[in-house]
């Protein structure tokens, strides 16, 4: 809930020296109500205020920081309900839960599709970054398979509500800054100390949304903050409407206690295969921090790395590239210029194809706004006057002699007047679909 500059005020010693920067302390407050200043800034304010205040104006939802490293990863932390209001913040993680209930087959099949299941789009390398590892008899097992799973580096979350099994796990991932999926409303007291002696994030589990809520506060209580909590596993209705409770309640409510990361088991809610793929994408959209699947190949991870990219990036932001001259194939002074603009995935499309052409070729990106090529083209951000000139002053002409200069197809009809704008070069039209790069530039150049 939002401070009025009024409470803040309040809280500052009113001595109006000027040493935050400000007039007054009214000033100061209001700035910092608006988010424009920080609270620090006034060396009078006590501790107690600042405790106060950062209580008050602490986010409706806590972000969780879970793995060490490359593993590193933020959960939660969201501040809207819809991403087209403003942005979501951190992206879903994926999961492949493994168990010591597996055979050896299962697992090894798992572990298989674990390493090779990674995927470069838009310069995002793409890959399930959790690990949950489930007890169900064998502890030995279990704990093997917590090792195995960060040494494949993964980030480990143990799903046990034994207590005395959970000590030893959490002792296992500590390390890792794993999470340990083991609370209960009938354990809770005995499970935060666990998570606490090992510093790692607690799973809260139970039977109904009203005891998650109060064992949330139970935990809380104790002293413990530190956690994600599981949106129910006895049907897709009850988690889904779980999910939704809990992330609306946070951000709409006044009722700070479900403001934490979600984990959802589709794993344990989804008849088959495809439903595991179609529930995770539901949960990608609404609101699953962590989406954990019996498994992942590459068909199940395509399409949902794909929405996941989709849906935790920035609206107000295009995804872009710089501006500037790329090198492909070992370009040297007898390569032609492609050119395209700097939506990210026009680059990443035409780069692949180039690179696929094994042709040595530039690729000249001019600032055309972040926009794909006709969009740019129809907002004047990608007409010939903005190419010529990115050409006249890269200093491509420098690099090569060739004097191919090779225009997208979608935009034909510049050619006229960028070959008036550049005499010295051959303005080519190039394909209109990336997919027929290769073709035409081996055919370009006689390769
Ligand atoms: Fe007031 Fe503190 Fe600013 Fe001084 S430094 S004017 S006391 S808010």
């Amino acid at each position: 809930m939002a401070v009025k500059g009024l409470d803040i005020f309040k809280l500052t010693p009113k001595k109006n020296c000027k040493e935050c920067g400000f007039p007054t302390c009214m000033a100061f407050s209001m700035k910092v109500a608006a988010g424009a200043a920080e609270i620090d800034k006034c060396p009078y304010i006590t501790d107690e205020a600042k405790a106060q205040l950062s209580e008050a104006t602490a986010p409706p939802m806590k972000t969780i920081k879970i793995g060490t490293g490359d593993t590193e990863c933020a959960l939660g932390g969201e501040t809207v309900l819809f991403r087209h209001e403003k942005t979501y913040v951190n992206k879903a993680l994926f999961a492949v839960e493994f168990s010591d209930a597996d055979s050896d087959d299962e697992i090894a099949k798992k572990v298989a599709h674990l390493e090779a299941v990674k995927y470069d789009r838009i310069g995002e390398l793409m890959c399930v970054e959790v690990a949950s590892v489930r007890y169900a008899a064998d502890k030995a097992k279990f704990l093997d398979l917590i090792a195995k799973v960060i040494e494949l580096g993964r980030v480990p979350m143990a799903v046990v509500e034994d207590v005395e099994v959970a000590k030893e796990a959490a002792e296992a991932i500590k390390a890792a800054k794993g999470i340990l999926m083991g609370a209960t409303p009938a354990n809770a007291d005995a499970m935060v100390e666990v998570a606490k002696a090992a510093d790692v994030v607690l799973g809260v589990s139970a039977g109904s949304i009203e005891e998650l809520h109060d064992t949330v506060e139970k935990i809380e209580a104790a002293g413990y903050k530190n956690l994600v909590l599981n949106v129910g596993d006895s049907s897709v209705k009850e988690a889904y409407n779980n999910a939704v409770t809990i992330r609306t309640n946070t951000l709409k409510g006044d009722d700070r206690t479900f403001g934490y990361p979600s984990v959802v088991f589709v794993n344990k809610i989804a008849c088959c295969e495809q439903m595991e793929v179609a529930l995770a994408s539901a949960f990608v959209l609404r609101y699953g921090s962590i989406i954990v699947m019996s498994d992942m190949d590459f068909k199940q991870a395509l399409p949902l790395f794909g929405l996941r990219q989709n849906i935790f990036t920035d609206p107000q932001k295009p995804m872009r590239v710089e501006p500037t001259i790329y090198e492909f194939n070992k370009a040297d002074d007898n390569a032609p210029v492609l050119v395209t603009v700097d939506f990210a995935l026009s680059y990443f499309v035409v780069s692949g194809e180039i690179e696929r052409s094994k042709v040595p070729a530039y690729l000249a990106i001019p600032d055309a706004g972040g926009y794909s090529v006709l969009t740019a083209w129809a907002a004047g951000k990608f007409g010939a006057s903005v190419i010529s000139d990115f050409i006249k002053e890269s200093g491509i002409a420098d690099k090569t002699k060739c004097r191919k200069l090779i225009l997208p197809g979608k935009v034909a009809v510049l050619q006229g007047d960028v070959a008036e704008a550049l005499p010295d070069w051959e303005v080519i039209v190039g394909p209109t679909e990336a997919m027929q790069i290769p073709k035409f530039l081996r055919d370009l150049m006689g390769i």
